[in-house]
């Protein structure tokens, strides 16, 4: 197998990438009403009880209708999968890899199409759909590799006479994916291929907003070639497909991205042992973030603006990574809110298909409520700096305009929960020493970031400032698999970095062997007693 290299994005200044993507696009509208079926011990199962994908740019359009799967399905696809997953474990590593390859393979025969679902469905706009793609087939391709690298067992002190002490891993057995819808087809797979590399079998609940994008995923893998039951995917609601996976006593381990209080409800329930559970399980939990960019009194302003922006407001501030608070040194707040705020009001919001479109809308109603609501909290209880007018699009979809708000101490809710949303609040602070304080005190530990020209309170800061990824002089999303590994701690999640070297071991057992040979004679070679 080649090196793994980072799938490039598709350059949407070139002409013929542009009226691919449009003829994507309108194809995908000419296709809306399709039906996504589940996919279960290898079969497609199309059921006459749906729910709908909706477009969140134009909630009229019904996209799909997907399967919702029931219990009887969530018993026959867990029965596949234990059927199916000692011979997919017992293959060599490197078989697994070459299914995972073709499977992004197929993806990148898709490329376009991929990207205008993941658009309508998920609203983002084209890069950004292009983005999950890409980093979809990185996934595939990277988990596939570092599994070879660890499939071989390590000897250990080989020095000592008489004995042989290896250590290597195993496939845990059967894995709960459980996804969100902002990255439908990148995270999906992400969790999906890391386990399937580890020699595991795989039941993936999607988020119920995006199950196009995850159709996708499950024609890449089956065109791959992952044999039947190894792989299955069942749509449904989370509260109850979801749920029961997660407490099935056949799931050996629940890989989980999604919000806080979903995540420690999963918690509590994986600590639960049930009647015919055979160990205990495993838990993977990547979740929120309150994410925070200081800027410095030496900060190149050209740079923190458009960085500011692209981390509030890319894909409508809907990543776990996005920057919801701005930490700003008394001598630039007056400019640097300036320029803030006329560069908030230049954002083009509007239909995620539209390619001059910067900000599409957010994924459902409840979230348009959850941001119009904080906007008119921070206009009573802060100062709003900035907050347009959706007018016609907020009744079309589900758009709220991007927010920044002052005038609003780091304690308030609006500063210290997630909103999931293009709303950011500047938080004054006197000294470097307060700026630090101000970013580590929120329960999140996700991602973070300093412009500043000033090398001491750079190092400072790389040293201090407590989250999983932190970023200098640079936005602070967009995580590049392979490059910079992604997860944080805290109320951000437990389990080590998604894109990382670590990452699947968290998806294996590990066994120690441990030989004397001071043999006392042998039995003829080859034959088994
Ligand atoms: P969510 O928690 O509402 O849903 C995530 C998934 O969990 C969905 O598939 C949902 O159906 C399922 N689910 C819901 N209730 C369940 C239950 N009781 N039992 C089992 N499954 C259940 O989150 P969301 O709205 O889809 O995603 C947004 C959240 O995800 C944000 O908080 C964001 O920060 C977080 N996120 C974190 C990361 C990361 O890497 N740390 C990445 C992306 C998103």
């Amino acid at each position: 197998m080649k090196p793994f290299v980072n799938e490039p994005p598709l350059d949407f200044s070139r002409a013929t990438h542009r009226e691919a993507m449009a003829q994507a696009l309108a194809a995908a509208h000419r296709a809306a009403g399709m039906r996504v079926p589940l996919v279960l011990g290898g079969e497609r199962v199309d059921l006459p009880r749906t729910f709908p994908s909706v477009n969140p740019s134009n909630h009229r359009e019904v996209l799909a209708l997907a399967s919702e799967a029931g219990e009887s399905h969530i018993q026959a696809a867990v029965a596949a999968a234990l059927r199916a997953q000692p011979a997919w474990g017992a293959r060599p590593a490197v078989e697994r890899a070459a299914v995972l390859s073709r499977a992004a393979q197929h993806l990148r025969a898709r490329r376009m199409e991929a990207a205008a679902w993941i658009t309508l469905e998920a609203g983002k706009p084209w890069r950004e759909a292009d983005a999950d793609v890409c980093e979809a087939i990185d996934f595939l391709e990277y988990y596939g590799r570092q599994m070879m690298h660890l499939a071989a067992p390590v000897a250990l002190q080989t020095e000592i006479p008489g004995e042989i002490n290896e250590c290597g891993f195993r496939a845990l057995g059967l894995v709960a994916v459980i996804a969100p819808w902002n990255f439908p087809l990148a995270i999906a797979m992400g969790m999906t291929s890391a386990a399937l590399a580890a020699g595991n079998a795989v039941i993936l609940k999607p988020a119920e907003q995006t199950p196009l994008a995850a159709s996708l995923l499950c024609d890449a893998l089956l065109a791959g070639g992952v044999p039947d039951g190894v792989f299955s995917c069942l749509h449904g609601p989370g509260e109850t497909v979801g749920a029961a996976l997660v407490r099935h006593p056949e799931v050996g381990l629940i890989a989980f991205t999604g919000s806080r209080a979903v995540g420690l409800e999963i918690l509590r329930e994986a600590a639960t042992v049930r009647e015919g559970q055979r160990g205990l399980k495993r838990t993977i939990l990547e979740l929120g973030g309150k994410n925070a960019i200081i800027v410095d009194a030496t900060a190149d302003l050209d740079t923190a603006v458009p960085d500011i922006i692209h981390s509030a407001f890319g894909y409508a501030g809907q990543k776990c990574s996005a920057c919801s608070r701005v930490i700003v040194l008394q001598e630039v707040l007056e400019p640097l809110t300036a320029r803030l705020r006329d560069a908030t009001a230049s954002v083009i919001v509007g239909p995620a298909e539209e390619p001059e479109v910067q900000m599409g809308p957010l994924i459902e109603g409840e979230a348009q409520a959850r941001l119009r609501g904080a906007i008119e909290r921070a206009r009573r209880e802060g100062e709003l700096i900035c907050a347009g007018e959706t007018g016609p699009l907020g009744e079309r979809g589900f758009f709220v305009p991007p927010a920044l708000a002052a005038g609003l101490s780091p304690s308030h809710p609006l500063a210290q929960e997630e909103l999931f949303g293009p709303f950011a609040v500047i938080l004054p602070v006197v000294s470097f020493d307060e700026a630090i304080e101000v970013l580590n005190a929120t329960p999140y530990a996700l991602t973070g970031g300093i412009q500043s020209r000033t090398l001491p309170n750079i190092e400072r800061a790389k040293r201090e400032c407590q989250v999983g990824n932190f970023y200098i002089n640079r936005p602070i999303t967009g995580a590049i698999v392979g490059r910079q590994p992604f997860g944080g701690f805290r109320f951000s999640g437990i389990g080590s970095k998604a894109g990382g070297p670590d990452y699947l071991k968290q998806f294996l057992v590990a066994q120690t062997w441990s030989e004397n040979t001071m043999r006392h004679g042998f039995a003829p070679l080859g034959e088994a007693v």
